[in-house]
């Protein structure tokens, strides 16, 4: 299964072109007719006009309860990001009166399954879009949650090849006993209907079996940024800002 899914064309942000400074400074041009009549209809200048520029993508992995929220929106205040949590998303989506998902999606997260993808990517898509069309600029965005199995990273590359430039993948390694003491924690007030010991063994297997081989392929590619999240929030956050000065 896994071997099917090394086949499978991850797109990853290259390195820039390197341009003159003034060059660099012009604001983007579009080629005029004349130009444009020479060139294949794909071709790339290098440049994008603000109306396409690309989401530029951190995919944000880690057990049920490792903090992927907790740092998400310590690094949005700091960098910029959009935080886009696939959980969150399917929620919102869920608790919409007549949302013809809801209870579809509450059945897959009660029973810590993985909602099929369809679902998911148009949600986080349209999220992306949404959010590009009101502001062009603001086009960075941790993608929490995602991808969390082969079916979710094929989803990906089919609706989004080409569309968005996956940087890296930021991954909190925590002990699954801890994920759990933190979720039961969090489960006093979260009124989360799967931060229940029940639904939290189902939601670590379905993490270890499902989701930990599609970091482990990342990795495999150079492309995850691995961080102890068993240590204190503060103390995780000067590991996530190690990472993001460097590359974010
Ligand atoms: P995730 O998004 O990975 O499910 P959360 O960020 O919601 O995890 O964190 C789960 C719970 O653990 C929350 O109640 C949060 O306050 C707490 N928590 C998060 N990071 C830490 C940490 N480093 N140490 C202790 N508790 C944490
Ligand atoms: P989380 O908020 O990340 O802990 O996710 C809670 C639940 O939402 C998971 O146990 C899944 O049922 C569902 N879910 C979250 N992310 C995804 C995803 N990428 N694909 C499908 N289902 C998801």
């Amino acid at each position: 299964m896994l071997s099917c899914c090394l086949r499978l064309r991850l797109r990853v942000s290259g390195p820039g072109l390197a341009l003159p400074l003034p060059f660099l400074l012009q604001p983007p041009r579009a080629p005029g007719p004349s130009v444009r009549r020479l060139l294949p209809p794909t071709f790339d200048f290098g440049f994008r006009p603000r109306s396409l520029m690309k989401p530029f993508v951190v995919f944000v992995l880690g057990g049920p309860g490792a903090g992927k929220g907790t740092q998400c929106s310590r690094i949005v205040q700091k960098y910029g990001y959009t935080h886009l949590s696939a959980g969150d998303l399917l929620r919102d989506e869920r608790s919409k009166p007549n949302s013809q998902y809801g209870e579809l999606i509450e059945k897959y997260i009660r029973e810590g399954q993985i909602v099929p993808v369809e679902i998911t990517i148009s949600l986080l898509k349209r999220e992306m879009d949404r959010i590009m069309e009101a502001s062009a600029q603001k086009n960075k965005f941790l993608i929490d949650g995602f991808p969390r199995n082969e079916d979710n990273l094929q989803g990906w590359n089919k609706t989004m090849d080409g569309k968005a430039d996956v940087a890296f993948i930021l991954f909190f390694d925590c002990d699954n006993e801890i994920c759990i003491e933190r979720c039961l924690e969090r489960g006093k007030s979260s009124g989360r209907s799967d931060d229940n010991r029940e639904s939290l063994a189902k939601r670590i297997q379905t993490y270890l079996q499902y989701t930990k081989p599609i970091i482990d392929l990342y990795e495999e590619m150079g492309k995850v940024r691995k961080v102890d999240a068993s240590k204190s929030v503060d103390q995780v956050f000067e590991d996530v800002l190690k990472i993001f000065d460097k590359e974010g």
